[in-house]
């Protein structure tokens, strides 16, 4: 004699990441498997939440360094992951050319100059989008420009 038993015919769906399929990964500097290292896993970052330690390749260039053939560590997704930049470990960079101490702190002091916002004041770790010229903030709050 068999029973059946009613309601138990759909199981329950599993897990599923969502429609973008851009799992939310924040950076845990310092707490990652492999301790202070970068994660050894591939990853996905949001904009702006990529760890210390990877660069894309554009950054890179402008440290006068080259990903050296080494695959990408990770990646950041932005515009609602329709743009994508690869992220590759600084550590295993090369120098593209040998620079002088002087040109190195040129390079560190454009850097510098390019990751801080105009608006804020903030060194934002990113360099902010020439479209806008100020860090993702205050572009999205413009009441820091409206205020004055
Ligand atoms: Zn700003």
């Amino acid at each position: 004699m068999t029973r059946t038993r009613p309601g138990d015919a759909t199981p329950s769906s599993p897990g599923t990441a969502g429609p973008a399929g851009i799992p939310h990964t924040r950076p845990h500097p310092g707490l990652g498997p492999d301790g202070p290292g970068l994660p050894t896993e591939y990853r996905v970052y949001r904009w702006g939440w990529a760890p210390h330690g990877l660069a894309t390749r554009r950054q890179l260039r402008a440290e006068g360094l080259r990903p050296n053939g080494q695959e990408p560590r990770a990646e950041i997704r932005w515009r609602r992951g329709r743009r994508v930049a690869y992220l590759y470990a600084v550590a295993d960079a090369a120098p593209k050319r040998i620079a002088t101490p002087a040109q190195l702190v040129a390079l560190g002091e454009a850097m510098r100059v390019r990751r801080t916002c105009p608006v804020c004041g903030r060194d934002v770790g990113y360099c902010l989008p020439r479209r806008w010229g100020t860090c993702l903030d205050c572009h999205d709050t413009p009441s820091w420009r409206s205020a004055a």
